[in-house]
């Protein structure tokens, strides 16, 4: 029997995820964040920039000193310095990020691609002769010339890199186009190829599957899509992804997945939106009343992954589309039987209370509705 296809998760929520503007991590902060990514079975992390200073590096050396079982990648720039600043941290990859796009090398670096192709093998051989594996992170690939990326990879690969990162860095791609760049990739290189979405126009998930689809090895993701602008590929979307859509392991467990995205949203002081996928408190919350009756007819009807693979279940409550039969199954949860006619009864009340609050009733509500129809204040 063949083992199912696999790609690998590199995290980088403690790299770019932190990068997201206004967002810091604790060194404890971000030592929890590594374990509960450790936990669920996520194998690399990346964890920091070294070049960014003594805090940062010392961040790196702790992050190490757990001694956890996912393999450590630390960001650098193509600079003498930076990957220098790289060294004895504990850390296992260095990814070395380089222009990759004509806009990019003209106007960032007032350079050209002969002058990175000539330049880039001295830094990769820096990194390799300190001990670190290297990936060569080509920013903006997505407009950068294909032909050029190859011949990137191609003078990565003779100089000892193992991978290359393909850097959708504005979220400019779609999974179209995307598939078709990694399978050049692919078809040209011997080198790991990893995608980095960003999600500026809500496809990072969709590129990363895409990219997969094609041939990557490895994804980058982070908890919750934190990460700059709006954000890079959610961890979360993308494990869930490959493994129901493409049939592709990771390794990672979402059943206690919840709890690592709820450390996140605090120590980035990004609260997790009511309607995100998986980790949301929307996501498994039914109210409309042909869905609610459906899903407890039969939970397949309205249920397009079972909500207790990522630890979450299905929750139902009323609202300006609750039916009777939701009324009578919310209240009997509360221990609490209502006949058929106080249900009817009750429908117009809750439909008021939402249309007033803005939010679905929580127990004390409930229960105040259901006072109120039983019996009626008598106003004196
Ligand atoms: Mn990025």
């Amino acid at each position: 029997m063949t083992s199912p296809p696999f790609v690998t998760i590199n995290d980088t929520t403690l790299r770019d995820g932190e990068q997201s503007a206004g967002v810091a991590f604790t060194l404890d902060e971000k030592l929890e964040i590594a374990r509960q990514l450790a936990a669920i079975g996520v194998p690399e992390l990346e964890v920091g920039i070294p070049a960014m200073g003594e805090v940062e590096r010392d961040s790196v050396r702790a992050v190490a000193a757990l001694k956890l079982a996912p393999r450590l990648m630390v960001w650098s720039r193509m600079h003498a310095d930076d990957i220098a600043a790289c060294a004895n941290l504990g850390a296992h990859l260095v990814d070395i990020s380089i222009p990759a796009s004509d806009q990019h090398l003209a106007y960032k670096l007032k350079q050209d691609r002969a002058w990175l192709l000539r330049e880039l093998p001295k830094y990769i051989g820096a990194a390799l002769s300190l001990g670190l594996e290297v990936g060569l992170g080509c920013e903006d690939a997505s407009r950068a010339d294909i032909n050029f990326l190859c011949a990137l990879a191609e003078t990565a690969e003779r100089a000892g890199a193992r991978r290359l990162r393909f850097a959708d860095t504005l979220g400019v791609l779609e999974p179209f186009e995307t598939f078709e760049r990694i399978g050049i990739l692919r078809r040209n290189s011997g080198l790991e190829i990893e995608m980095h979405a960003h999600d500026d126009m809500g496809l990072a998930t969709a590129n990363t599957l895409a990219a997969c689809k094609a041939g990557a090895t490895h994804v980058n993701t982070t908890v919750n899509g934190l990460g700059e602008r709006a954000g890079n590929a959610p961890l979360e979307e993308v494990v869930l992804g490959l493994k129901k859509l493409h049939g592709i392991e990771t390794g990672v467990d979402l059943k206690e997945f919840l709890a690592l995205s709820s450390v996140v949203a605090s120590a980035s002081g990004r609260a997790v939106p009511w309607q995100k996928s998986v980790v949301g408190a929307g996501a498994f919350t039914h109210e409309a009343g042909i869905h609610v009756d459906g899903l407890l007819k039969h939970p397949e009807n309205y249920q397009g992954f079972d909500p207790q693979e990522v630890g979450q279940s299905h929750r139902i409550v009323l609202g300006k589309h609750s039916g009777s039969r939701a009324v009578q199954v919310v209240y009997a949860g509360l221990g609490i039987a209502v006949d058929e006619n106080e249900a009817h009864n009750l429908l117009p009340h809750l439909r008021l209370f939402v249309a007033d609050r803005k939010q679905a009733p929580e127990t004390p509500d409930l229960l105040l509705l259901l006072a109120s129809i039983r019996r009626p204040l008598h106003v004196v």
